[in-house]
């Protein structure tokens, strides 16, 4: 049996400025590979899960830990946001916090500038990704100066660059029109299997999310797991709707 790549054992966060935990008692283990959707109502947490995976709890964001997270195999507690960065490649709600370049393609190459990988291999790996989700026409522009579905794509650009084990999608459909949400989504199918990376995305747009295949729905009510079953197993358990499901045409 191979071990799982993300971990949760007994896990309880509380962030420093906070009177009471804000993740109770998590278990959660998740295979290579997977691909699962994190969802829940605002507030309940999800976002501070995904903050565990890419290190910048405990950080950044710093708080009581109890129990153990391990991604990849790294104890969360004494992995630095550099190492992390290597192994979880996030994508945020807010694409426009997360534009660094002047370029679109400068934008994309900043995580292999940062690796120091050759020149002639970034250049190669930018047109290669930017052919492949159709945005070579972009190279050029300023990322402030796209579109809300133009900016979702290259901020997908630049992290799915750096062929990351896990890739965090934090409200990857936020604010894009149903037709950018499905081809984004569709992108993102496409890359796991490209890649043959772990995918986490958490979204309160789950209808959407769920026209791709999902392996399991975790579902987060005030910091604790009160479901973690395959969308199939919700469907029968007439659970869906509490997650905003109102018509399951898509399992
Ligand atoms: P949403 O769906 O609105 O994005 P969420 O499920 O992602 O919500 P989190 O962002 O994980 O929720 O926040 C859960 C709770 O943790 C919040 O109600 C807030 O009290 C607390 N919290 C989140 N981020 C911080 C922070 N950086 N510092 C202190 N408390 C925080
Ligand atoms: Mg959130």
């Amino acid at each position: 049996m191979t071990q799982p790549i993300i971990s949760f054992k007994n896990f309880t966060f509380k962030y420093d400025s906070q009177a009471f935990p804000t993740l109770k008692n998590i278990n959660l283990d998740i295979n290579k590979g997977e691909k699962i959707l994190i969802a829940g109502p605002s507030g309940s947490g999800k976002s501070t899960i995904g903050r565990c995976l890419n290190g910048l709890i405990p950080n950044i964001d710093t708080g009581d830990i109890e129990g153990e997270c391990l991604v990849d195999g790294k104890n969360i507690q004494n992995t630095n946001l550099f190492d992390l960065s290597f192994t979880t490649s996030t994508i945020l709600q807010d694409t426009d916090s997360q534009f660094i370049g002047l370029t679109v393609g400068e934008d994309i190459a900043f995580a292999l500038e940062n690796d120091c990988k050759p020149q002639n291999k970034i250049r190669q790996t930018v047109h290669r990704w930017a052919d492949e989700l159709n945005i070579s026409h972009l190279l050029k522009q300023s990322p402030q100066n796209l579109s809300g579905g133009q900016k979702q794509i290259v901020a997908l650009a630049g992290v799915l660059i750096d062929e990351s084990p896990i890739l965090l999608f934090d409200e990857p459909l936020a604010n894009l029109d149903p037709a950018s949400g499905v081809k984004t989504m569709a992108l993102i199918d496409q890359i796991q299997k490209e890649l043959n990376a772990t995918v986490i995305i958490i979204e309160h747009r789950v209808e959407e999310v769920m026209r791709q295949s999902l392996d399991r729905i975790i579902l987060i009510n005030d910091g604790e797991i009160v479901a973690d079953k395959k969308p199939n197993d919700l469907l029968h358990e007439n659970r869906l709707e509490d997650i905003g499901v109102r018509s399951p045409l898509y399992l």
